[in-house]
């Protein structure tokens, strides 16, 4: 299903519709570890999302949540939570636990070039608007309380609805395949999922509510903060595919039973990352955080794999098809962002002819279709390589570009490169500000020789002395200077 393109086909009555705001909420990470590769994806999948609705002119309010409370081991009813369970053997608050792992998620998504959503509501801090819901729900007959907690009535809710609309199961089939856990004989059916969980004497994490003291259930919380924060009905909702079955099937049933509606327009999930074929697991062995990536310190790793190498790694898969890590692609990541990003430095320093030779405008108009064919980045990549291509003919002579070619080339890869795709040359240096540093020192350089062309030796040979006490090393080429940071 091609979800944006309808959506973007589909952009005066969907501006009409919803004049002032697109709604976008994204299932964020449950904090009790460092993020790996399976966190990165849907952050970079919805970030290029969020970058082309602004740049196609829309306003977006993108929630993206934190879980730090009711998400148990093993995505079940019944267990330790898993940021309770940390903390506990870490003698720790379950908060010092959250904050740690929060603030490395947020150094990671900032080295991935991920934008900060909107807003990013943590679920603990919003246990009020959940037990409110909570009470909804059994107003409404879908939901009712065992024992302390509350659980809903999966199948009372599909005799009137369809539970199983979103993932394309039929509860008969569930019905028949569940097993019976402990601590099930509270629900009525092995299928009936938690709303509201009575804390065990041994659980740290829990609040007053009129059933019990206790904690949310998992599933809970993205209802409870997408209604507070983008309204009954909003338009994208995003997660993993994994998240599908059960935890949006239960968001949906969750908003259906208590507002009658669904409150998701447009569903989109990324795809999973594989690791030689595998899911990724810690019981696998394969589990590779973020860090491990940047620093190259897991075994799998043969080197360190820049954010932004990794970004692009993301980036030239679709976002919906399956894509598996291994070293060799990687290295090729790192290989054809560096081919895009030296084409784009090269772009400035081409010789001009008078000529309009080549047809940039059209390369343009397809990244554009590529980006509304369902966010086709692979293929926009594709289109930018064709530019790079063209770039580097012009390089060794073999072809030449107008001065508006050479504009068009520039504002293409301004636009789909840096802007959209969000792909920037930190990579060499490791930190999302080079990008800015180093379009300052051009800026100085390209001081200097306009100095020089005006014999102005004072100026040019202060920004030279100058730049060099900093560290640079400038070198005067035939079509003007190269540098680079020798320390
Ligand atoms: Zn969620």
């Amino acid at each position: 299903m091609n979800i944006y393109n309808t959506l973007h086909r589909k952009k005066e009555k969907f501006q009409a519709l919803h004049p002032p705001l697109v709604g976008l909420y994204v299932c964020g990470p449950t904090v009790y570890g460092d993020a790996h590769l399976g966190h990165a994806r849907p952050a970079i999948s919805f970030d290029v999302l969020f970058r082309y609705l602004k740049h196609q002119g829309y306003k977006v309010r993108y929630v993206r949540n934190i879980t730090d409370v009711g998400h148990l081991e093993n995505d079940a009813d019944e267990g330790e939570d898993k940021i309770g369970k940390k903390a506990r053997l870490e003698e720790l608050e379950p908060m010092e636990i959250v904050q740690f792992y929060l603030n490395r998620y947020h150094q990671a998504m900032d080295l991935l070039n991920v934008l900060p959503p909107s807003i990013e509501p943590h679920a603990s801090g919003h246990v009020i608007e959940q037990i409110v819901l909570v009470e909804d729900l059994l107003k409404s007959g879908y939901a009712y309380e065992s024992a302390g907690s509350v659980y809903f009535d999966v199948e009372k809710y599909n005799a009137d609805h369809h539970y199983g609309i979103l993932s394309g199961r039929n509860i008969e089939d569930m019905l028949g395949s569940g097993r019976s856990l402990d601590g099930q004989a509270e629900k009525r059916n092995n299928i009936d999922f938690a709303l509201w969980k009575k804390a065990s004497p041994e659980h740290i994490m829990r609040w007053p509510s009129p059933w019990s003291e206790g904690f949310p259930g998992w599933h809970l919380e993205c209802t409870a903060m997408s209604k507070k924060y983008l309204g009954e009905c909003f338009d994208i909702h995003g997660g993993g595919m994994d998240l599908v079955f059960p935890h949006h099937e239960c968001e949906i049933a969750q908003s259906v039973a208590s507002t009658g509606k669904e409150s998701v327009r447009y569903w989109m999930h990324n795809n999973m990352i594989t690791i030689n074929g595998q899911k990724m697991g810690k019981s696998l062995g394969n589990f590779i955080t973020l860090q491990d990536f940047f620093e190259g310190t897991h075994e799998l790793l043969t080197q360190a794999y820049s954010p932004m190498c990794t970004r692009f790694f993301i980036l030239q898969a679709h976002y919906r098809s399956t894509l598996d890590f291994s070293n060799e692609a990687l290295q090729a990541s790192e290989k054809g962002l560096e081919r895009l990003m030296e084409a784009y430095r090269s772009i400035d320093k081409l010789p001009t002819s008078l000529e309009q030779t080549q047809d940039i405008a059209s390369l343009k108009s397809k990244c554009y279709d590529a980006m509304d064919d369902d966010l086709n980045t692979p293929i926009v990549l594709s289109h930018l390589f064709e530019a790079a291509r063209i770039i580097n003919s012009s390089v060794a002579g073999q072809m030449q570009l107008s001065q508006e070619n050479k504009e068009e080339l520039k504002d293409l890869f301004d636009i789909f490169l840096l802007e959209l795709l969000g792909l920037n040359d930190s990579h060499k240096r490791g930190d999302a500000s080079y990008e800015s540093f180093s379009k300052a020192v051009d800026m100085l350089l390209n001081m200097r020789m306009e100095a020089k062309e005006n014999k102005d030796w004072a100026t040019s040979d202060k920004i030279r002395k100058e730049l060099t006490s900093f560290g640079f090393e400038i070198k005067d080429s035939k079509d003007g200077f190269e540098w680079k940071l020798s320390k």
